[in-house]
């Protein structure tokens, strides 16, 4: 009788455990695009469902450059995934947070449907978890790319053009070194899943110039073998619209994304060891789209033509060309005293009273800097041009839309004492840090590149800039958004 009714406790006390007990389930699909290049490491989609009595909350990661607009993923990639998954799983449209890590990896043309096929298979592998949350630092890999220059002006790292030169750079901008994770373990106390966000562009690419999903990509990896656990790794890529990774424009050694990579990974990994799991506690998935204002780029295409036509005009003849000023360059680098002949030529003549080298060296000089001065202009030019495309493209796109506001859709996710805020457009770092402050919740992480794709979303502040840099001409934003998602970020945020 005493053996009946242990059993009969013990069955009612997992039964009732069960009734709120939340579950996750997670899967990975490699999403390579096969015929175009070889492969190096796989990008994949991957998907992590949640699921308790009355919520299901979906996160899917994909190791692509965005959602719709400059990727391969179609625009009406959002639309199909949430129909298709409503349909056969049942799950609500507002469950559904899809980051991009940002990678440039070359996929395959059905990426909506290795989604779906990556979120029933974790969605079949539903089972009882607990989780928690926990934060890593990783400061060795990421750089913010605008810096100020002495006139006031930023000016950006980027492949699309030269630098300005090292002596007019007085100021770089801030790195958010924090990685926000959250750990999910199977009742047995594996690990079934770990995301982390991080604020990287994964940009970097692999030497053999194979594709690849970056530093994002190294980085999970190294959390799955690390876990070896059949655990999942999803990374949800931060406030990286100005984070470049370090040794961006390196010409003396090959970029490689896996050293970086793995650093994050160690990094993510020592961090997410530390986490103690428990009941997850309170999970919640919400959505809201709001209306931001969009930019009207005419009078700015204007200024920006007029500093061209200027810095144009400002170019002078030279005697010297390419041919001519290299050797001289090298030669005046080498030996500023004596850069035409050995020095003895030098000291007979002195003694001679002559001055015949000193004055071809003056010269040569005067020629060089007047060449230099022209190749600074060019490369100021390029940087202005390069920009000046991007204002007339976005403002082509803005005038196109046939309405003055753009629509955006933010995700707040809360799991326990994790509370996560998504945002569409590449969220320069400044708006994560002040988020992070501004929120009441310790644990607050923030998203960009999710739920669809705006380009760069930089400050107020960063759009004002009279220079050229990328974040502030590759957007479709008006400096007034700013104010206006932090207000609606903060509410959501707060109100999870
Ligand atoms: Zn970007």
């Amino acid at each position: 009788m005493l053996k009946v009714l242990v059993i009969l406790l013990v069955g009612s006390s997992q039964w009732l455990h069960a009734a709120g007990q939340l579950r996750a389930g997670a899967a990975k699909v490699d999403i390579s695009h096969v015929d175009t290049q070889p492969v190096n490491d796989p990008p994949y989609v991957k998907a992590l469902v949640l699921k308790d009595d009355t919520t299901t909350a979906v996160i899917i990661t994909m190791d692509v450059v965005s959602i719709g607009m400059i990727g391969s993923v179609p625009n009406d990639y959002m639309e199909k995934i949430r129909a298709k998954l409503n349909a056969d799983l049942g799950i609500p449209p507002t469950s559904f947070l899809v980051n991009t890590s940002h990678c440039h990896a070359a996929i395959c043309g059905d990426i909506d449907e290795k989604t779906v096929e990556c979120v029933k298979a974790a969605w079949a592998k539903l089972e009882p978890v607990r989780g928690g949350v926990g934060t890593g630092h990783e400061d060795r890999i990421s750089e913010n790319r605008r810096f100020k220059l002495k006139s006031g002006r930023t000016a950006d790292v980027r492949h699309a053009y030269s630098l300005p030169a090292d002596e007019e750079i007085v100021e770089v901008g801030p790195i958010d070194p924090e990685i926000g994770l959250y750990r999910f373990d199977r009742l047995d106390g594996t690990t079934l899943a770990v995301i982390y966000n991080y604020a990287v562009h994964p940009i970097q690419q692999v030497p053999n110039g194979r594709n690849t999903a970056d530093m994002t990509g190294f980085s999970s990896q190294v959390v799955e073998d690390c876990f070896g656990q059949d655990t999942t790794a999803l990374f949800i890529q931060g406030c990286g619209g100005d984070i470049n990774p370090v040794l961006y424009k390196d010409v003396s050694a090959p970029r490689n994304a896996e050293t970086l990579g793995s650093l994050l990974g160690i990094s993510t990994m020592r961090a997410a060891r530390k986490i103690k799991t428990a009941e997850v506690g309170e999970f919640k998935i919400v959505s809201q789209t709001i209306e931001l204002p969009r930019a009207d780029f005419a009078e700015r295409i204007d200024l920006k033509k007029a500093e061209r036509d200027k810095l144009v005009a400002s170019l002078g003849g030279t005697s010297l060309n390419f041919k001519t000023f290299q050797p001289l360059a090298i030669a005046n680098g080498l030996s500023q005293d004596f850069p035409s002949y050995y020095s003895h030529r030098y000291l007979h003549d002195r003694k001679l009273g002559r001055a015949d080298y000193d004055r071809l060296d003056a010269e040569n000089q005067r020629n060089m800097a007047a060449y230099l001065n022209n190749i600074h202009t060019m490369e100021e030019i390029t940087r202005v041009q390069t920009n000046i495309r991007l204002l007339e493209m976005h403002q082509a796109q803005n005038v196109a839309a046939g309405k003055r506001t753009l629509d955006v859709e933010l995700v707040g996710l809360r799991l326990g004492d994790f509370h996560m805020l998504t945002f569409p457009g590449e969220l320069t770092v400044e708006i994560g840090l002040n988020l992070k402050q501004a929120a009441m919740h310790e644990n607050t992480f923030i998203a960009g590149y999710t739920n669809g794709y705006i380009y760069y979303a930089p400050t107020a502040d960063q759009l004002r800039n009279p220079g050229s840099a990328q974040e502030d001409c590759d957007t479709l934003l008006a400096p007034e958004w700013q104010e206006l998602f932090e207000a609606k970020a903060l509410e959501m945020l707060n109100g999870l």
